[in-house]
């Protein structure tokens, strides 16, 4: 399954992704006629007064290496996933997959509480050296007065049944969201959960936290938008009142400031792929903040040498993740970004975006870093 199909998949799963959920669901004879329609378009001879950008699929013609990486250099530890595989088969196959790529382990962010976490916590108990379960919040009550009281309690539960850290806890800008559970308005900083993110940070739990979305989504949907393809389709510069990106990072910043015994991992760079440097500062105010680097590979990877100094000069707080999916072309995308130094690639239906890519060829320790030793510190950490 490629990222596009993994996407669709999701969506049609009601499965939260580290991109915004599609304003409009696409049923599988959608998706069909659609395929139908790619078909139909790479038929004709392209014109450029008719071909469409969406149908646009162009191929490198350079002749430079093109590294095929089958398994990472290092072992990895990926601190972004979820529960796709649902059944004890596909659970297998997982780690198979896992075994041949070089993933040592797999964080679960399962985004739910109560007996859909302990069943998803049950399902995956086989191989409990591969997988660790994050829980959800349950933001039940959360507009009563004494809000807390609850999900702390639930919170405790959670980590008895076997919930290790917390995640992914969502805030585009509406407010907190645990999986289905929502708190419209409530965003992180909010005094109400200020019992909650203590509490996590006194059983050792760490959070994976999603603030905003990438900046193309807030952006006029016109010619001038950089990331227009994939940016159309989870737009949020429709959405008035919402807090935009640099808000949310704000209230990233206060609610890590405020609960310093507490640790938080920012999910997808904290959507500052494009503004690497403001992260940067962001991670150097905060010394119990950590920022994921799953699915936000496409968004750095035109910046490859601009990336290249952030990784190197942030090494210590960045962690592996994926959010895409559990194929092994999937993984082996990531690798050769990372590792190598090839140019110019396209991975347009892995990713959406039309951008070509290209690898930042980290250093051996670097990527020993990225790949493996700073999640096996934070996660040390909470015995
Ligand atoms: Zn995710």
């Amino acid at each position: 399954m490629n990222r596009r199909s993994f996407l669709q998949w999701a969506n049609l799963a009601g499965l939260a992704t580290g991109l915004p959920a599609r304003a409009f669901a696409i049923t599988p004879r959608e998706a069909e006629a659609n395929q139908g329609a790619d078909a139909s378009a790479a038929k004709k001879t392209a014109s450029p007064e008719t071909l469409l950008l969406k149908d646009y699929r162009p191929k490198s013609i350079y002749k430079i290496p093109v590294t095929e990486i089958a398994k990472a250099k290092f072992p990895v530890i990926d601190m972004h996933s979820h529960p796709y595989a649902k059944t004890a088969a596909e659970i297998d196959d997982w780690v198979r997959n896992m075994d041949e790529v070089g993933i040592e382990k797999t964080m679960i962010l399962t985004m739910s509480t109560g007996a859909a976490f302990d069943e998803i916590q049950r399902k995956y108990a086989k191989y409990p050296e591969r997988f660790e379960m994050w829980c959800g919040f349950d933001f039940t009550g959360y507009d009563k007065p004494g809000f807390g009281t609850g999900a702390v309690k639930e919170l405790e539960r959670c980590k008895q049944a076997g919930a290790r850290g917390v995640g992914e806890i969502h805030d585009k800008g509406q407010g907190l969201r645990s999986g289905k559970l929502k708190a419209p308005g409530m965003h992180p900083d909010d005094p109400r959960m200020d019992a909650v993110w203590d509490k996590c940070g006194e059983l050792g739990m760490p959070i994976s936290l999603h603030v905003a979305d990438p900046i193309w989504m807030y952006q006029k949907m016109d010619r001038y938008n950089d990331g227009l393809m994939n940016a159309y389709e989870w737009r949020l510069d429709n959405q008035p009142g919402i807090v935009g990106l640099s808000g949310m990072v704000d209230i990233l910043e206060r609610t890590t400031a405020r609960h310093r015994n507490t640790t938080f991992i920012a999910c997808h760079l904290a959507n500052l792929d494009y503004d690497l440097a403001r992260l940067g500062e962001v991670l150097e105010r905060n010394p119990n903040l950590y920022a994921d680097i799953s699915a936000r590979y496409a968004e750095t990877a035109p910046i490859p040498r601009f990336a290249a100094a952030f990784y190197e000069k942030h090494a210590d707080r960045l962690v592996y993740g994926t959010d895409m999916g559990t194929d092994k072309p999937m993984y082996r995308v990531t690798f050769r970004i990372l590792e190598s130094l090839d140019e110019h690639f396209y991975e347009i239906d892995q990713f959406s975006y039309h951008w070509s890519l290209n690898g930042f060829g980290l250093s051996d320790g670097i990527l020993k870093q990225v790949y493996h030793d700073n999640a096996a510190k934070l996660l040390a950490a909470r015995a």
